[in-house]
């Protein structure tokens, strides 16, 4: 029997709202897996906390957030709360936690599920890469430094370490390892994204994905240049399998990653350390749409598979896989079928409906499974 503790951010506008809807499939999925445990706390955190309290993350979440086995975060910041300075509470939340709880490694699967619609025409052979972003150096290096003179220059200073990037150039041959390959010909291979044509950081990030690769004969390594890598995304998508890239880099590409598969409201994500774990959907906090019941859930909740599978690797847990597996495979069952069109999919179903249509599935399967085992056993 295993028992995690998680921390649950549920954070400002859909935030609470997908949160919800995913504790609610997370409860489906321990009835149906019950030899795992799931202790799950609550707390609050972000814009809205900022507003009331002036602290955006306080000290007891943050001590709580590093004492869990996991963190599951919905989505924070508000664009009508800023700090003194005019910024957002959103990334000085996000820095500190990154910082704190050493998250190097932020993986970004970009997965075309059937049933959904990609804009793109060359998505025939499918769509299944990770864009994995190094969460801690690069241009975000700079976040609360930087430079401004006299109010005509300013500066940021971009950062790769060789520590930095061995750990998570590293990291991306070992999902390489463990995934399927590219969906065209099932190829492992890690792409190095970056500009070391031109500048020396990058030229020396590109220096040490070649060794890290020297490790790793068996997967494919090569390298591209991102503006290049952002053109190719779209005109063959199907080449592609993990890609390493700086901080920056990774933060744009991944948006081009979601929206060449169904957008933010089905992107997932999990920023990764040696020690902690931190899930949640690649979206923000759409202020628009709050309250409203038509946010898509389901970023949120296949981060929340993400975290069962973080869990399953970690703690050599299948009890976890098998809840991760069951998550993702109904998610994708009812993607093929069409039941879980969102409004920014076309449909009507709703954030709750979602989440009923995926809990009622994993009931249907449990109950389905239970009469197969009475039948075998009268027979
Ligand atoms: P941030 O500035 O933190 O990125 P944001 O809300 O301005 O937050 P995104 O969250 O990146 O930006 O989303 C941009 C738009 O995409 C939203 O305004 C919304 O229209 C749409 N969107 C994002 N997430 C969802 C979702 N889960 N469900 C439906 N629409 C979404």
């Amino acid at each position: 029997m295993s028992t995690y503790n998680i921390v649950t951010l549920p954070g400002d506008g859909i935030g609470p709202e997908c949160l919800d809807a995913t504790l609610h499939v997370l409860q489906a999925v321990l009835e149906r897996v019950p030899k795992l445990k799931l202790n799950l706390s609550r707390h609050e955190a972000g814009a809205e906390h900022y507003r009331k309290h002036g602290v955006a993350i306080p000290q007891p979440v943050l001590d709580e957030c590093l004492a869990a086995d996991a963190v599951l975060l919905a989505a924070i910041g508000l664009p009508d709360v800023r700090k003194p300075d005019g910024t957002e509470v959103q990334p000085e939340m996000m820095m500190g936690l990154r910082r704190a709880m050493g998250l190097y490694a932020a993986v970004r699967p970009v997965k075309l599920y059937p049933g959904v619609a990609s804009p793109l025409n060359t998505a025939s052979q499918g769509i299944d890469m990770i864009i994995l972003r190094e969460n801690l150096e690069g241009l975000f290096a700079s976040f609360g430094g930087g430079c401004l003179l006299n109010d005509t220059v300013a500066s940021d200073t971009l950062m790769i370490t060789r520590e930095g990037t061995e750990r998570v150039v590293d990291y991306a041959f070992r999902l390489a390892e463990k995934r399927k390959g590219r969906p065209s010909d099932g190829k492992r291979r890690v792409t190095c994204v970056d500009k070391a044509n031109v500048f020396r950081s990058f030229a020396f990030f590109r220096k040490i994905f070649l060794e890290v690769a020297q490790r790793y004969p068996n997967i494919e390594s090569d390298a591209a240049y991102v503006d290049a890598m952002s053109l190719y995304m779209v005109t063959e998508p199907s080449q592609w399998d993990v890609l390493v890239m700086e901080n920056q880099f990774g933060d744009i590409l991944s948006d081009l990653g979601a929206a060449i598969v169904g957008g933010l409201g089905l992107a997932p994500s999990a920023e990764i350390g040696n020690a902690h774990a931190l899930f949640q959907p690649s979206h923000g906090t759409a202020p628009q749409l709050t309250g409203k019941n038509v946010a898509n859930p389901i970023a949120t909740i296949l981060s929340a598979a993400m975290m069962l599978d973080w869990l399953a690797d970690r703690h050599a847990d299948e009890h976890a896989r098998e809840a991760s597996q069951l998550i993702e495979s109904t998610v994708a069952a009812l993607l093929s079928q069409g039941m879980l069109k969102t409004a920014d999919q076309g449909g009507n179903v709703t954030t709750s409906g979602v989440a009923e249509a995926i809990v009622d599935a994993i009931a249907a399967q449990g109950a389905a499974e239970s009469a197969n085992s009475t039948n075998c056993a009268a027979s």
